[in-house]
């Protein structure tokens, strides 16, 4: 008798909880259940199924070599899930089943019934903590409270970390004489009639050469990041012009590589250094407590899943939904040319800089003041690293109405950023060729009219004037966070945002 295990977002063999812990149990089964109709409630990007359907013939290759087959299964209703995964567990003769927990709300309800349907006919059903380094719940405050602040909850969540003895990585199962493989692994056509719906060909190909699948693709770019940029990291992370950061998001949202490896593999690169040669490491570490971070606040206020702000007085703003700003925005046209940079790699590659999601989620939320939601929801349509916890978190911090938001007059100008950040405008260039040949004063904003163009050469620019002033805008969002109600004259803002200590931290 064997154990079914049923692989969802954690795509890899080496330190897998539920993997790990069924094969000491014995030989082991391998389920995936794709289910297109979830995929599209759940706004995932074809960028991103198209990653997971390349990482499942890996993953296939890789279980086969420990003798596990893997059973590839398509349910078209998302509310038939439990029911197949026990009928597949008893037709297997498998007498357990392990999983590693999701923890957003239709994901934790789907396992609550899959739970009880395992008990209702016999089958042992087992749910593990996997997803995070230290798992939802395990945290929390001297009153026992979850954390809603980051810096507090990092502090606490390093204390946690060491009292534990760290986090060890799991090995992968010993090999073991192969178990007969399942009949019809194949997905069934509704899976590629979802992709082909939404990625078309050429943009498959492009994709697929950006995100290599796979567990062993995604240890290779650890290996590769620990090994160059890491050390830099401190300096680096914040410059989209550079390649300062792991680009490991993809394989961290489907669980090819777990973050006790990411943690791991930066620690055993901080043996020996001193503690000032440890600057990047440090700084690594603390992005990966910021996924810790989300994820623990997403289990701990599940109103975040269903759609609403963490703090609930944001949600009587009157916020935007005009679609032609937010065409302009989604297409990379607002004239800001940071932003349409940003939005054009977004939809080019699936992936954006973190450094550019704060400035192109602020600049949705602050200067068009239209509705987070709308970003947040374009986003995951198109993140090749889309993940619920992390996405919500980043939009929610960005139009603060979140947990650890940046307080409502924090307003990212995106000009000075996009001077700081991409300094010589290489960023822009690369993304948004019709401002190509302009120079590095010029680039940052075409239409200023100390820096920016003289008129005639603006006029023959096949670029738009900014949809809106950001000075004026700032105003307004000003204004329509002091109307909420209970907001006192003493939180007025500065005219020019703080930089005290007491700023909330920025996440990345
Ligand atoms: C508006 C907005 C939306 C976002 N949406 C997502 C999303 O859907 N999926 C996602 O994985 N991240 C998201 N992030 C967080 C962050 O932008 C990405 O994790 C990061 O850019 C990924 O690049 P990297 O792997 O090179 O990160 P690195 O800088 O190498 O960091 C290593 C890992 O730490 C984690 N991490 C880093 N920064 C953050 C952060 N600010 N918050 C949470 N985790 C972090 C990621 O897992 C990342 O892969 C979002 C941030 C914002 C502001």
């Amino acid at each position: 008798m064997s154990t079914l295990v049923w692989f969802r977002a954690d795509l890899r063999t080496r330190d897998h909880a539920a993997l790990h812990a069924a094969a000491l149990e014995g030989p082991v089964h391998a389920l995936f259940v794709a289910c297109p109709d979830q995929w599209r409630a759940h706004d995932d990007a074809p960028a991103k199924i198209d990653l997971i359907l390349r990482s499942l013939a890996d993953l296939r290759r890789d279980l086969a070599a420990l003798g596990i087959p893997l059973t590839l299964l398509s349910v078209p209703d998302a509310r038939d899930v439990p029911d197949a995964v026990v009928r597949t567990a008893s037709a297997l003769r498998c007498r357990a089943l392990r999983f590693n927990r999701q923890y957003e709300l239709n994901e934790l309800r789907r396992d609550e019934r899959t739970l009880r349907l395992a008990a209702s006919v016999g089958l042992r059903a087992v749910a593990h903590d996997d997803q995070t380094i230290l798992a939802p719940g395990s945290v929390r405050t001297r009153e026992g409270k979850p954390f809603t602040v980051f810096t507090p909850f990092k502090r606490a969540w390093l204390a946690h970390l060491d009292d534990r003895g760290g986090a060890p990585v799991l090995p992968a199962p010993a090999p073991r004489s192969p178990l007969p493989p399942p009949p019809d692994a194949m997905l069934d056509p509704i899976v590629s009639d979802f992709l082909d719906a939404g990625l078309p060909a050429p943009d498959r190909a492009r994709i697929a050469a950006l995100w290599p699948s796979g567990e062993s693709e995604a240890l290779r770019r650890l290996r590769a990041f620990v090994a160059g940029p890491l050390a830099r990291y401190a300096a680096d992370r914040d410059r989209p012009d550079l390649a300062g950061t792991s680009a490991l998001s993809p394989y961290l949202a489907i669980g090819a590589i777990s973050p006790r490896q990411c943690l791991a593999a930066a620690l055993d690169a901080a043996t020996g250094l001193p503690a000032s040669a440890r600057a990047g490491i440090d700084t690594w570490i603390s992005e990966l407590v910021w996924r810790e971070f989300y994820v623990h606040v997403m289990a701990a206020f599940p109103s975040v899943v269903m759609g609403r702000a963490f703090k609930p007085e944001t949600d009587q703003l009157a916020w935007g939904h005009d679609p032609h700003l937010f065409d302009r925005w989604s297409a990379g046209r607002t004239g800001v040319p940071i932003v349409d940079a940003a939005m054009r790699q977004l939809l080019a590659t699936g992936w954006m800089h973190n450094r550019l999601r704060m400035i192109a989620a602020m600049f949705l939320a602050k200067d068009l003041f239209l509705d987070w939601r709308l970003g947040e929801r374009h986003f995951m349509r198109h993140l090749v690293d889309g993940f619920f916890a992390s996405n919500n978190g980043g939009w929610q911090w960005s139009a603060s109405t979140g947990t650890d938001a940046a307080p409502y007059f924090r307003i990212f100008n995106p000009i000075s950023q996009s001077r700081r950040f991409d300094p010589d405008g290489a960023f822009i260039r690369r993304w948004v060729p019709e401002l190509a040949s302009l120079d590095s004063d010029a680039i940052h904003d075409p239409f200023d009219a100390k820096l920016g163009l003289a008129p005639l050469a603006r006029a023959s620019l096949d670029y738009p004037p900014p949809i809106v002033d950001h000075a004026a805008a700032r105003d307004r969002v000003i204004a329509a966070f002091q109307s909420l109600s209970g907001r006192s004259p003493a939180a007025a803002p500065p005219s020019t945002p703080p930089r005290s200590k007491a700023r909330s931290p920025s996440p990345g």
